[in-house]
């Protein structure tokens, strides 16, 4: 316990002493690969992360490059912070509450873990995606009865009866997008009726995915797993897998409190070099606008940490 406590102290005085040349707020796929590329081009950086990143849910990932079986989130983030850590780079344990400029050189964020300084920021906190309030929600992600991500994971049910629960700013896509691998589709609305166009009822019916006008109340598990979702008449439908579609909120109120620009969804606007519309601050991954992927995230952080550290003062050897 003391020698945690020395630890931490020590943490703490070593990133308020410093002024870092970049500050990533968040250590999932997009923070992770970031700091490594900055470290290999000789930067100092201070990755501060609260936990949970979105990769550590996932039970195995089939379409990141370079795993033809397959990878576990937990362990594809372990790797990425051995990498890191192979590099003299480091996680700190812990959140960034507030940020603010001090003139134009400096950025200050107030953490839980002491005031970090640093001349630029990099944000990569992800999103948090929507609730439903369901039992063994974790139990179900984890043995792949509740997908959350069809680009992610509909291959990987293929031939599966599958129902989904309509998102409301596109209700049909997802459903529509499922039928490329199952031939059993079947949307629910949630809570209260979706508000269907006729081109949307056309298409659903193209596409011949079964509509259930009563909406889903609660989804439940049997004891071998199969997601049953309840609707508001009282009836009960069974499947192989169910894929919510919850919604997600960007965690991008840091950037927004500097001023950065979003969009709609609350995602942040970023340009050819991942610079957000305030000048030294950068952001890759879910919390920018665009596709939710780990292949995007890393990619993404790629070029951010490219255009940083050519922006910085030059570090020669
Ligand atoms: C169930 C599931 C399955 C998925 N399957 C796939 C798949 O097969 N293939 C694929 O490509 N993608 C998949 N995804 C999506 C993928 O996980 C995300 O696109 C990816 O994790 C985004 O990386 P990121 O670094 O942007 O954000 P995250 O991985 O979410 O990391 C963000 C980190 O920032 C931290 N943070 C946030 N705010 C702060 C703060 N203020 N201070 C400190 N830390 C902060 C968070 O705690 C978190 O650790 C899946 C997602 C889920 C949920």
């Amino acid at each position: 316990m003391a020698t945690l406590a020395l630890v931490q102290h020590h943490c703490i005085m070593a990133l308020n002493d410093e002024l870092y040349d970049v500050l990533i707020v968040g250590g999932g796929p997009g923070g992770l690969t970031a700091a490594t590329y900055l470290r290999r081009f000789r930067r100092s950086v201070a990755v501060i992360d609260k936990g949970h990143s979105r990769l550590s849910l996932i039970p195995v990932s089939h379409n990141y490059p370079g795993f033809p079986d397959g990878v576990n989130g937990a362990e594809l983030l372990e790797r990425m912070r051995t990498q890191l850590r192979h590099y003299g780079g480091e996680v700190h344990d812990g959140e960034v509450l507030e940020l603010t400029r001090s003139g134009d050189l400096c950025f200050v964020a107030r953490t839980s873990i002491g005031e970090v300084r640093a001349r630029t920021v990099l944000l990569a906190s992800g999103v948090i995606d929507g609730g439903m309030p369901m039992e063994r929600w974790h139990e179900a992600v984890a043995c792949g009865a509740i997908r959350l991500c069809p680009v992610c994971d509909g291959y990987d049910v293929k031939g599966k009866k599958v129902g989904v629960l309509a998102c409301e700013q596109k209700p049909v896509n997802h459903a529509l997008f499922l039928r490329t691998y199952c031939e059993h589709v079947t949307l629910f609305d949630r809570e209260k009726q979706s508000e269907y166009s006729d081109t949307d009822r056309e298409r659903l019916q193209a596409g011949q995915v079964r509509h259930i006008a009563s909406p889903c109340v609660c989804v439940t598990l049997t004891d071998d797993m199969k997601p049953v979702v309840h609707t508001a008449d009282g009836e009960e439908f069974q499947f192989d897998v169910v894929y919510p579609m919850l919604g997600e909120t960007a965690r991008s109120t840091l950037a927004v409190s500097l001023g950065a620009e979003v969009t709609d969804c609350e995602k942040l606007l970023v340009d050819h070099k991942q610079q957000t519309t305030v000048p030294g601050l950068f952001a890759v991954g879910d919390v920018v606008r665009g596709l939710n992927q780990i292949a995007v995230a890393t990619g993404q952080a790629a070029v951010a940490a490219t255009c940083i550290h050519n922006a910085l003062p030059a570090r020669y050897a």
